[in-house]
């Protein structure tokens, strides 16, 4: 009697351990590998539109125009292919499951396979950097960092530096959805003292999307280059006389994701981690730009450029916004990929930008060709974006200079090869620096805010401007954007 007593607890005790393991492994529906598809579509200017409108992240993809037709390479989740049949806009798929192409050996035929990954992981990537910076070395995420060596590497760099007193320790700026510290490290010379009306302010960020990871080594490469050339007289300048800041990895969460669920590289999740996720380069505020009339953001929570349900609902976006408040800086890149783009505002309506920032711009674009505009100029307008909100965040204080840098080709694409990595950072190099130089010209220049009206004025001006000079140039050929 007593054995059949002991037998029966211990049964009761070995299913409440199974039933509990369930429950524990029963994951919620949004902490699963979420399958992305390749997906090539062709459409009219019209029905770039509807796609925009219906909720597809656009602006960090691939497009090519010919004449009228637009050809798109976008990843997809399942949820979105519905959306292109409810539109009947006909599509191509590529690649069923674009993580798992990093997964199968490099003999295969497919697009992905052979065009961006053939030597992904290949022995001939440098285990050293070549060119100016000597010391950083790859990550093993295919390349990569991961959310360790990520923190290991920024340690490193304070007990390489510090001792010349122009680095700090990485400090938090405020945690994301699920609680991961975002962190920043800032360089100049008196690195702990806060000189804010002596020098200009210049901050680096990198990765408001969680699959951007080109990003976020081309921000960490540049922070080497400083540190290692700190004797060269441009740098020594830059450092002595601005307050540099680098925030390389902005949504954590997803990164995170990436990082847990495709460990191979080629991990698709763009927003945070906030049930179904939201866009935070979408989530700015002000209200009257978050929720401007020309969309470009979305209201369905699937969707990849989903915009939260108010503006900075979100603790990312809320850490950037806290942390702009209380620095005073004067230019900024939020580091995007791909497209060999520099974006700029406006971007919440078709208002063009300042003309310091097409200074800006050609300069940087000088130096690696990537082409430049607002969004609207280089696709289509967006809405609650980060550089409208750091050019206009407050009307009492000065704007900020912000370009999104559009990092790498098509063929890099999302996750470049390892032996990409450094060249893409190179290609950046001379604009980062740019970039620090003309926060002094920001600083200097009062830069009273344009109003939609003075903006619209100058651009019908320098449009007369340039329809006389065409109509003077009768060859005319006119480049394709
Ligand atoms: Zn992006």
């Amino acid at each position: 009697m007593k054995k059949w007593i002991i037998w029966l607890g211990g049964i009761l005790v070995l299913a409440l351990i199974l039933s509990l393991g369930i429950l524990m492994g029963d994951r919620s529906p949004q902490d699963r590998r979420v399958r992305f598809s390749l997906v090539e579509v062709h459409i009219s200017q019209d029905q770039l539109k509807i796609l925009s409108q219906a909720g597809f992240a656009l602006e960090c993809s691939f497009y090519e125009k010919k004449g009228e037709e637009l050809t798109f390479r976008i990843p997809m989740s399942t949820r979105e292919f519905q959306v292109l049949k409810e539109k009947n806009i006909s599509y191509q798929v590529l690649e069923e499951d674009i993580a798992k192409s990093y997964e199968i050996p490099k003999e295969s035929t497919s697009w992905w396979t052979t065009s961006v990954k053939e030597t992904k992981q290949s022995e001939d990537a440098p285990e050293e950097p070549s060119g100016p910076v000597k010391t950083m070395s790859l990550g093993s995420f295919g390349g990569f960092y991961t959310m360790n060596e990520f923190h290991q590497t920024l340690d490193d760099l304070y007990e390489r530096y510090h001792d010349k007193n122009i680095i700090t320790k990485r400090k938090s700026i405020g945690q994301s959805f699920e609680g991961r510290e975002i962190y920043m490290v800032k360089i100049s010379d008196n690195v702990e003292v806060d000189e804010r009306e002596e020098e200009p302010g210049v901050l680096y960020t990198a990765m408001h999307h969680g699959q951007e990871v080109s990003g976020m080594m081309t921000v960490v490469y540049f922070m080497h280059y400083l540190l290692e050339n700190y004797e060269d007289p441009r740098v020594q300048d830059i450092i002595h006389n601005r307050q540099l800041y680098f925030i390389p990895m902005i949504n954590t969460d997803g990164f995170a994701y990436n990082e847990k669920y495709f460990p191979q590289g080629g991990g698709m999740w763009r927003k945070n981690r906030n049930g179904e996720g939201v866009d935070l380069n979408r989530n700015y505020g002000p209200e009257d730009y978050w929720d401007s009339e020309n969309q470009g953001s979305s209201d369905y929570p699937w969707a990849q450029n989903y915009r939260g349900k108010k503006p900075f609902s979100e603790p990312e976006t809320q850490a950037l916004r806290n942390f702009l408040q209380k620095k005073k800086i004067h230019t900024a890149f939020n580091y995007h990929a791909y497209s060999n783009l520099y974006i700029y505002p406006h971007g919440f309506e078709n208002v063009p930008a300042h003309p310091l920032y097409l200074e800006m711009a050609e300069k940087m674009s000088a130096s690696n060709g990537y082409r430049t505009g607002t969004p609207g100029d280089l696709l289509y307008p967006v809405r609650g974006y980060s550089d409208d909100y750091f050019f206009a965040q407050d009307k009492e204080k000065d704007p900020i200079f912000a370009i999104t840098p559009e990092v790498g080709t098509y063929y890099d694409n999302f996750w470049p090869r390892s032996d990409r990595i450094f060249p893409l950072a190179q290609d950046n190099l001379e604009s980062n620096l740019l970039l620090a130089e003309y926060a002094a010209k920001v600083a200097q220049t009062p830069l009273a805010q344009e109003t939609t009206e003075e903006a619209k004025a100058r651009e019908e001006t320098s449009e007369e401007a340039s329809e006389e000079a065409s109509e003077e140039i009768s060859s005319g050929e006119k480049t394709e954007q």
